[in-house]
C-alpha cells in the first residue's frame, strides 16, 4: 500500500475511533446520571443497602454475556466494569450525609509534593470522588473563577499539617504506607502528636513509566531522574541501561518537570503516566518497576471527625501505649478477637522520649459507633497508658484490587463450599514422627495456601491452567487471556523445562519467567512456574507467585531446601515412581526449612500400563488428605498425555475430592513446542469447565 493510501486509511479509522470515544463518554455520563438517581433513593431510604453484591453479580454476568456475544474478552469487559462500579459506588456515597453536601463549602486540600506527584494524583482522585467535580490545582488559575475545590502542594508533611491547623486548608492528604517501602513513619508520628483526625482513605496503584522530551528514544537517553525510592523500585530496568546515570530528585513529578528546563535533552524521568502527560512528555517505557504490585495507602486528615453512613464498611485507626502489665498486648488483641473484630494492621514504633517503650498503631474493621467496637475499646482502655482514636472512616484498601466481579460466575473457582470445611476427625492413620510439619493437625483443620489473590484449600476448587512452556510474549499473553476467560485463577507456564531429551526445547529461562509474570500481571492472574536448579530459585522467587517442583525433581533435596527458604508457596509434584510416603517426606523437607505453604500434586505415576502416558493414581487424593493437612490438587494433563483423556480424569479428580486442578492449555496446541498432544485448546477448556461445574456444585452441597 502506498504511503498516501495508508495515511488516508489511518485518518479514517482514527476519526471513527474518536467518534466512538465521544459516544462512550456520553454513555458513561448517562449511566452516571441513572446511578445518581438510585443514589438519591438510597440516601433517603436508610434501609436500602448501599452495596448490593447480588445485583453487582447480575450486572457483571450480563456484561460478560454481552462481551462474549461480541467476541470481546470477558476479562477486558469485566475490568472496565469494575472501574465503573467503583466510581458509581463513590458517587452514591457522596449523596449521603457529608459536610461537602453543603453547596457553599469550598474545599482546599493540601499534600506534600509538587503538582502531578503521586500524592497530588491521589488527592485529585479522592476529592473528585467526594465532590463529583474537577479539583483545580493552585497552579491552574483562571479556568474556574471560584473553583469548589483546590489542591495545594507543600514542601513537607509538617507544613501541610500546620496549614490544616491554621485553617488554611480543610484537608491534608498524606501517604501512610506503601506495599514495597512499608510505613511512612513520619506521618505516623505526626498523627499521634497533632490534634487532627483521619476521615477517609485512598489507595493509589503506583505505576511508574519512563518518559522524555518528545522524539527522544530509549537509545538516546543518558540520565534518568526520579525520587530516590522510585529509582530503587526500578533498579532492574535501570541496570539494563548500561552507561545511563541515575539522578535523585525531590519527587517524581519534579523530575518530569525538570526535563522542560532545557539543559539536557537526553535526560529522562521516572514518574506516573499522568505526570508525563501533564508536562507534555513522551512515555518511552511502561511497566518498569521490579515489583508488580506497588500500592500506596493515603489518609485524608481533617481537624474534626466526619460522620459516615452506617451502611458503609468502616475502619477505625487507634494509637496506644500499653501499661506494663504482663500480657497487656495479648489481652488488648483478645478484646478485639473476642468480638470477632478483624485487625487489619498493627505496627509498633519506638518512643524516642521513653526508651524501650512502644507506640502501637492499630487498624480494626468496624466503625467507632458500632457497639462491639465500643465494648472492645472499654476493655482495652484499662490496659493502656494512652489511647487515642485517630478516626473512623470508610474502608477502601482492597477496593481497587478486588477480583473482577465473577464474570464467569459460577466458575469452578468461584463456587464456595456452603458449609465450613469439614474438620475430619483425627484420622486413625499412624502419625509418622518424621513428618512433624506434614502430619494432620490435631483438630483435623485443613490448610489453605494463598497464591497472590487466589487460594488453594477446602473452601474452593481452584483451576490452574496455561501452556506447558512459555514460548513467546505473544503465545503467553494469548494463553493468559484464554485461561482467564475460562475461569482459571492461576496461570501456569514453564520457563525452565526438565526435558528427557537434551535436544528438546529447554524453555526460555529467566526471560520466560519475566514474560509469564508480565502476562499474569496484565490479566491479574498469579503465576506458577517450575524451578529446576537451586541457584535459580532466588531470582525466580522474586517474580513468580508460586514455585513448582516438577516430578523429576521431587527428591532433589538441595532444591527442596532452597525453595523452603523462600516465602513463595510451592507446588510439589509427585515423582514418577515416588510412593506417597516419599512425596510427604519431600514436603517435610520444604516445611522444615521454614516454608509452610506447600500444595501437593498427583500427576500420574509410572506403572506397567502404556496406554496412557502415566497412570493417574486417583486414590492418592483421599490417602493424602488422610495423611496431611496440606491441600492436594491433580494434574490430569501429564497423567493422561492425550487431550481427550484430560477431561474425564479431571472430572474424576474433582469427584474424588481434589482441591483443584492444574491443566495444560495452549491457544494453538498444534504449534505447541512442548507436550502438544495433551494440551487443551480453548474449546476443550470451555468444555472442561462446563463439565466440572455440576460436580463442584454437588461437592459443595454434600461436604
Ligand atoms: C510440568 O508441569 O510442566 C511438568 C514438567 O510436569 P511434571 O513435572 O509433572 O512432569
Ligand atoms: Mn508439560
Amino acid at each position: 500500500m502506498g504511503t498516501n493510501k495508508t495515511n488516508t486509511t489511518l485518518t479514517k479509522e482514527r476519526a471513527a475511533v474518536d467518534r466512538i470515544d465521544r459516544e462512550l463518554v456520553k454513555l458513561l455520563a448517562e449511566r452516571m446520571d441513572a446511578v445518581q438517581q438510585i443514589g438519591g433513593y438510597k440516601a433517603e431510604n436508610a434501609d436500602a443497602p448501599l452495596m448490593d453484591a447480588g445485583r453487582e453479580r447480575v450486572v457483571a454476568e450480563s456484561w460478560a454475556d454481552a462481551a462474549r456475544g461480541h467476541g470481546l474478552s470477558t476479562y477486558f469487559a469485566g475490568r472496565v466494569l469494575r472501574e465503573i462500579l467503583n466510581w458509581s459506588r463513590r458517587d452514591q456515597e457522596r449523596r449521603l450525609d457529608r459536610p461537602e453536601a453543603d453547596p457553599e463549602r469550598r474545599i482546599r486540600v493540601g499534600f506534600q509534593g509538587t503538582p502531578a506527584s503521586y500524592s497530588d494524583l491521589a488527592a485529585r482522585k479522592m476529592i473528585e470522588a467526594r465532590l463529583g467535580v474537577d479539583v483545580a490545582s493552585t497552579e491552574e488559575p483562571g479556568e474556574q473563577t471560584r473553583p469548589k475545590a483546590t489542591r495545594h502542594g507543600y514542601r513537607t508533611f509538617v507544613d501541610a499539617l500546620d496549614a490544616l491547623e491554621r485553617d488554611e486548608i480543610e484537608y491534608a492528604l498524606m501517604p501512610i504506607e506503601n506495599t514495597i517501602a512499608g510505613s511512612i513513619n513520619e506521618v505516623y508520628t505526626l498523627l499521634a502528636e497533632r490534634e487532627v483526625c483521619v476521615v477517609d482513605e485512598e489507595v493509589w496503584a503506583v505505576e511508574h513509566v519512563l518518559c522524555a522530551l518528545p522524539g527522544i528514544g530509549l537509545d538516546a537517553i543518558r540520565t534518568v531522574r526520579s525520587q530516590a525510592i522510585a529509582l530503587q523500585q526500578c533498579r532492574r530496568f535501570l541496570d539494563g541501561l548500561p552507561g545511563v546515570v541515575a539522578e535523585s530528585t525531590f519527587d517524581t513529578a519534579g523530575a518530569a518537570r525538570s526535563l522542560l528546563d532545557g539543559g539536557d535533552s537526553y535526560a529522562s524521568a521516572i514518574c506516573s503516566e499522568e505526570a508525563a502527560r501533564e508536562f507534555g512528555l513522551d512515555v518511552i517505557r511502561r511497566d518498569i518497576a521490579d515489583q508488580r504490585h506497588n500500592m500506596t495507602r493515603f489518609l485524608l486528615i481533617a481537624r474534626r471527625p466526619e460522620p459516615i453512613d452506617s451502611r458503609l464498611p468502616a475502619k477505625t485507626s487507634l494509637v496506644l501505649t500499653l501499661n506494663h502489665r504482663r500480657g497487656a498486648l495479648a489481652m488488648c488483641l483478645q478484646a478485639f478477637a473476642d468480638r470477632d473484630i478483624n485487625l487489619s494492621k498493627i505496627e509498633s514504633r519506638p518512643r524516642p522520649e521513653a526508651p524501650w517503650e512502644y507506640l502501637f498503631y492499630i487498624d480494626v474493621d468496624g466503625s467507632l459507633d458500632a457497639p462491639e467496637v465500643q465494648e472492645a475499646l472499654d476493655r482495652v482502655r484499662p490496659l493502656t497508658n494512652r489511647l487515642k482514636v485517630l478516626g473512623t472512616y470508610p474502608r477502601r484498601a482492597g477496593d481497587d484490587i478486588a477480583p473482577t466481579p465473577a464474570v464467569d460466575a459460577p466458575a469452578p473457582a468461584a463456587i464456595p463450599t456452603e458449609k465450613p470445611a469439614p474438620a475430619a476427625a483425627c484420622p486413625a492413620t499412624p502419625r509418622n514422627p518424621q513428618l512433624k510439619n506434614v502430619n494432620p493437625r490435631p483438630d483435623g483443620a485443613r490448610t489453605t495456601v494463598n497464591v497472590g489473590r487466589a487460594s488453594i484449600g477446602p473452601e474452593s476448587f481452584t483451576l490452574i491452567a496455561g501452556p506447558c512452556a512459555v514460548e513467546s510474549r505473544h503465545q503467553i499473553f494469548e494463553a493468559a487471556a484464554m485461561v482467564k476467560d475460562h475461569g482459571a485463577v492461576i496461570l501456569r507456564g514453564g520457563a525452565f523445562k526438565p526435558r528427557s531429551s537434551v535436544y528438546a526445547f529447554q524453555g526460555l529461562g529467566h526471560e520466560g519467567v519475566q514474560l509469564l509474570c508480565e502476562a499474569g500481571h496484565a490479566y491479574e492472574l498469579p503465576v506458577v512456574t517450575e524451578v529446576v536448579r537451586p541457584e535459580d530459585v532466588g531470582e525466580v522467587a522474586l517474580h513468580a507467585d508460586m514455585l513448582q517442583i516438577g516430578a523429576r525433581s521431587m527428591q532433589n533435596f538441595g532444591l527442596l531446601t532452597r525453595v523452603g527458604q523462600t516465602d513463595r508457596p510451592v507446588l510439589l509434584k509427585r515423582g514418577l515412581s515416588a510412593t506417597i510416603d516419599e512425596l510427604l517426606s519431600a514436603a517435610e523437607y520444604i516445611m522444615a526449612a521454614g516454608n509452610h505453604r506447600v500444595v501437593l500434586c498427583e500427576r500420574g505415576i509410572r506403572t506397567f500400563e502404556t496406554a496412557t502416558r502415566n497412570t493417574l493414581d486417583v486414590s492418592a487424593v483421599p490417602v493424602l488428605k488422610e495423611r496431611t493437612h496440606l491441600p492436594v490438587i491433580v494434574d490430569p494433563s501429564h497423567a493422561a498425555g492425550r487431550t481427550e483423556l484430560v477431561l474425564p480424569l479431571a472430572l474424576a479428580a474433582a469427584a474424588v475430592g481434589a482441591d483443584g486442578l492444574i491443566v495444560e492449555a495452549h491457544p494453538n496446541p498444534e504449534n505447541a513446542l512442548c507436550d502438544k498432544d495433551q494440551a487443551l485448546a480453548p474449546d476443550d477448556l470451555a468444555r472442561l469447565v462446563a463439565r466440572l461445574r455440576p460436580i463442584v456444585a454437588a461437592r459443595a452441597e454434600t461436604d
